[in-house]
């Protein structure tokens, strides 16, 4: 028996999980509290969701994974986390385990939805990508069946990747960044601009004003067929297949996950980003048997990713 936990932006979420002799993940238990991942409380979060599933754990669990977004580094330390502040220079391993009496591990969050995506999509592939697209875009790299991790441990963070050198300001002191245009963020943008252009009145309508439209209501609205919010949501998707184009010549993937918060937007999404990538990225695509697929597990997928590092 081993525990995960995904910090998210504003939730935290524990998961007790049994992993049988294959590796096989069982999830028995979960408890999800809300947090700010911009707030030094942030840590005591996932020591109360962690908490509260140990407490009610009927056998002994052995370790726990905690997935981060940020950099983490390989002793466990959060080295620059631009989207959560809460957590820079954080000692998350030494205070987690200082406050449950386990091993913990850590470890970047998309490379736990990397781990995950592979125990449950893709047992046999030796070269997966995934990357989670919430309010900045994580990255979990899979090649010759390994996580890639880096000389630190910051390898595999394509969010800022730069696709324009004059483009918009990121708040890691970068222009251009592919998250500020291919995140969860990002939709929220697009929507907002799409409403200031008055091409917006639906998104503008369940929001209430134009700077309250959210990536939320783009993705709800295209799935009700609002004919705005679909363009809207098509821009976004040639922005994704853009930053995956550029992954695929780099590492020749046989998958490609695609989670985080905007997945809820599903084959909508999928649908138009393998399609952009098939019409506009010849070399990227060509000669290759590419497939992307949304992440399992949905947005439990990060907290048992971590689990199935904790385990081994
Ligand atoms: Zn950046």
């Amino acid at each position: 028996m081993v525990a995960g936990v995904d910090v998210g932006g504003t939730k935290t979420l524990a998961l007790l999980v049994a992993v049988d002799a294959d590796g096989t993940p069982v999830v028995v238990d979960r408890e999800q509290v809300p947090s700010d991942a911009n707030s030094p409380e942030v840590v005591g979060s996932i020591v109360d969701a962690l908490g509260a599933v140990l407490a009610r754990a009927s056998t002994p669990v052995e370790r726990v994974g905690v997935g981060l977004a940020g950099l983490v580094d390989l002793t466990g330390v959060v080295r620059r986390a631009p989207n959560s502040a809460g957590l820079n220079d954080v000692d998350v391993v030494g205070a987690v385990s200082a406050a449950v009496g386990l091993p913990v591990v850590t470890d970047n969050d998309a490379n736990c939805v990397a781990v995950a995506a592979r125990a449950l999509l893709a047992p046999d592939a030796q070269h997966l990508v995934a990357v989670t697209l919430g309010t900045g875009i994580g990255g979990g790299l899979v090649v010759d069946g390994q996580l890639v991790r880096g000389a630190m441990g910051f390898a595999g963070e394509p969010g800022h990747m730069v696709v324009d050198r004059n483009g918009v300001p990121c708040p890691c002191g970068q222009r251009g960044c592919w998250e500020r245009y291919a995140s969860g963020t990002a939709l929220g943008r697009l929507g907002r601009e799409a409403a200031e252009a008055g091409r917006g009145t639906s998104l503008v309508t369940a929001a209430g004003s134009v700077e309250q439209i959210t990536g939320e209501h783009v993705t709800t609205l295209a799935a009700a067929e609002d004919p705005e919010a679909v363009v809207v949501l098509d821009e976004f998707a040639d922005n994704v297949a853009l930053g995956l184009a550029n992954l695929l010549v780099v590492l020749d993937p046989e998958v490609v996950v695609v989670g985080g918060g905007v997945i809820a937007a599903g084959e909508r999404l999928l649908a138009r980003v393998r399609s952009t990538l098939a019409t506009e990225y010849p070399h990227a695509v060509d000669r290759r048997n590419v497939q992307v697929l949304g992440s399992p597990g949905g947005p439990e997928a990060g907290a048992l990713g971590a689990a199935l590092i904790a385990a081994g």
